[in-house]
């Protein structure tokens, strides 16, 4: 991988990063393309890792990223501030492993988007109603202020913060869960994390997607005229390359 490009967090720590590889890389024979990189790194955190995948998501089949990290490890950096120079050389030296991890595909009629963590309907102005099918079975009805697909990858992220289940790395399962979702003896839904079978479809339908938002990590879209969104994995992966191995546990411990 002799191309590189750079996305760095718009903070003094992660610029002097940025131009600190920058130097050295080149110095070292690679060649920087913004336009068209074999190995994209990161700097900043995992928000800034899913930043560069949205970027980049057009050419994600020809390259691979690497992230650094400005504060603790995260889920998709492998390397910390202190240790930039070891990433370089292990850039310079080594053969990385490559890993890819699927992206979730999105389908609202509208355009088709991805997402790396996940997508969540949202709608914080009024109860939302959503008739779910899997694999085209109706499933329930749901009533609150949305549901939430995550990833593997997604499953520290968002879906924790509703208490949906941590998936470790290296099984690769979707996530279904409710936001705020209202129960009683009228109105019932399953109420929990629902973990499922990677090849599972999601349907959401709904006459009134009006002040709902459909977001996918950190982008968002409005929901007027939509009739109904579908979401799977998608074939779209993103390829990591991984010049160190780093136990799931490690990354875990550091999250909180
Ligand atoms: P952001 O500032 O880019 O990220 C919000 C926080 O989520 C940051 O601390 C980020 O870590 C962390 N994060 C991102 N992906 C993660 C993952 N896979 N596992 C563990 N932590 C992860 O926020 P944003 O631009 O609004 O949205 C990006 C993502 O943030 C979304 O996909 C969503 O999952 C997550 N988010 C979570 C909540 C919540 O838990 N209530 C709210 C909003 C957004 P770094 O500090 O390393 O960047």
């Amino acid at each position: 991988m002799k191309k590189f490009g750079i996305v760095a967090k718009k903070d003094e720590a992660s610029i002097q990063i940025e131009q600190h590889l920058k130097e050295q890389l080149t110095e070292k024979g690679l060649v920087y393309d913004k336009t068209n990189p074999e190995l994209i790194l990161c700097v900043g955190g995992d928000g800034t890792f899913l930043y560069a995948v949205h970027k980049y998501l057009d050419i994600l089949e020809n390259c691979c990223f690497l992230a650094i990290h400005t504060g603790t490890l995260g889920f998709f950096t492998d390397y910390t501030v202190d240790e930039v120079n070891e990433c370089i050389f292990d850039i310079v030296n080594k053969n990385p492993v490559i890993r890819s991890v699927p992206l979730l595909q999105i389908n609202c009629g509208k355009e088709v988007c991805y997402a790396v963590n996940e997508m969540r309907i949202e709608n914080v102005v009024r109860t939302q109603l959503l008739n779910v099918k899997i694999d085209g079975v109706p499933f329930e009805t749901f009533r609150g202020t949305g549901m939430c697909v995550s990833t593997q990858a997604g499953s520290t992220a968002y879906n924790r913060s509703l208490k949906g289940a941590v998936i470790e790395e290296g099984l690769n399962l979707l996530q279904l869960h409710e936001i705020t979702g209202i129960h009683h003896h009228k109105y019932r839904s399953l109420g929990v994390p629902y973990i499922m079978n990677p090849k599972r479809r999601i349907e959401f339908f709904s006459d009134d997607f009006s002040d709902a938002i459909l977001c996918y990590d950190q982008k968002h879209m409005t929901l007027d005229r939509v009739k109904n969104i579908e979401v799977s994995l998608s074939k779209k992966e993103i390829h990591f390359a991984k010049y160190r191995n780093i136990d799931y546990l490690e990354r875990l411990r550091d999250l909180y």
